[in-house]
This record gives C-alpha cells, sequence and structure tokens, in this order.
C-alpha cells in the first residue's frame, strides 16, 4: 500500500528552500502532503489561507502532491491520513538540535512515524523564511529566493 510522508511547517511564506525538499520528498514517495501549520504563536505574517494558497500555486506542477492545513500535533494529522513518515529538511548545523528534540519529541508521542530529514541543494542551505521577510522590507530583489507570484504577495504585504 502505497503510504504518504507528511512534510509539516510554517511555510511563511513558501521558498524555493522548502520547493526543492519537497521535490527530494517526491522522488523518494509518490505521495507527499504539505502540511501548514496554523502557528499562531509564532505570528506568521500571511494567514493560514494564504500560505496554502500560495504553496499550492508553488506544487501546481507536482502530480501526488496535496498541501492541506492543520491545527494541533502533527503525529495526529499523520495518524489520521495514516502516514508513517514526516520529512523535515535540514539547511546547517544551526537547524540540527532543534530538529533533533522536535524529532525525538515526535517518536516519544507516535513511536511508529519516522522523521526523515533531506537537505537542499547548497543554494538554499542559507535560505529562511525569515531573513527572507528581513530582505523583503529592504527593497531586496528576491528573484533568487521565491518564485514571482510570492514575491509579488510579499512586496503588496510588507511596507516598504
Ligand atoms: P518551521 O516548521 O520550523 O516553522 P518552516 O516552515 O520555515 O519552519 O520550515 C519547515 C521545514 O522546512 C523545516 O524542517 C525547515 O528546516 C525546512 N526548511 C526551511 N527552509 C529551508 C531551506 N532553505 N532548505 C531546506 N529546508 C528548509
Amino acid at each position: 500500500m502505497c503510504q504518504p510522508a507528511i512534510y509539516p511547517g510554517t511555510f511563511d511564506p513558501v521558498t524555493y528552500g522548502h520547493i526543492d525538499i519537497i521535490k527530494r520528498a517526491h522522488e523518494i514517495f509518490p505521495e507527499v502532503i504539505v502540511a501548514v501549520a496554523h502557528n499562531p504563536h509564532k505570528k506568521p505574517l500571511f494567514s493560514v489561507e494564504d500560505r496554502v494558497k500560495l504553496l499550492k500555486k508553488a506544487v501546481s506542477d507536482f502530480k501526488g502532491v496535496e498541501v492541506c492545513d492543520f491545527d494541533g500535533l502533527v503525529v495526529e494529522l499523520a495518524r489520521k491520513r495514516k502516514a508513517k513518515v514526516l520529512i523535515r529538511g535540514l539547511r546547517m548545523l544551526s537547524d540540527f538540535e532543534y530538529e533533533f528534540q522536535m524529532a525525538l519529541t515526535n517518536r516519544k508521542l507516535a513511536p511508529d512515524i519516522e522523521t526523515i530529514f533531506l537537505m537542499p541543494h547548497e543554494s538554499y542551505s542559507y535560505l529562511s523564511a525569515k531573513l527572507l521577510k528581513e530582505t523583503a522590507v529592504l527593497g531586496a530583489d528576491l528573484s533568487s529566493f521565491v518564485p514571482d507570484f510570492v514575491e509579488a504577495a510579499l512586496k503588496e504585504k510588507l511596507p516598504r
């Protein structure tokens, strides 16, 4: 039976780094669910509806990739969707501690679900949605970081 893999995150907004990880996950798993966390405590710039909309546009060419939103524990979503694998991206050593803690917490909550880490292409290994937003405020050209429709959404959202 084909089981989906879940790639959870805040995706505020989706970047080429996230898209690179989705592509790599999709090469291994025929079905990938990109799950957008509501995460209100992170005070995202974009609403969850907008984050889902931008992601859907970004992956519209990938058959077998679904985008949804979720609130609560990712392992509960995984159980509901009968997924045994969570995908996370690892950029630098600085990601490791947080990702390691999260993976082990999820393993404690759901020992039957594994987290798999994928590394992006080197050119995206420094790219973060947080830094992207900081750069966008300063009016930088974002074309090597995000698709043009994400850049347009950022420019509309952020005052200059
Ligand atoms: P979080 O889920 O921690 O709120 P994000 O939505 O930004 O953060 O990221 C979701 C996942 O994608 C995380 O595993 C993060 O490490 C990974 N990720 C973010 N940006 C990149 C990138 N440029 N390259 C590879 N992985 C990334």
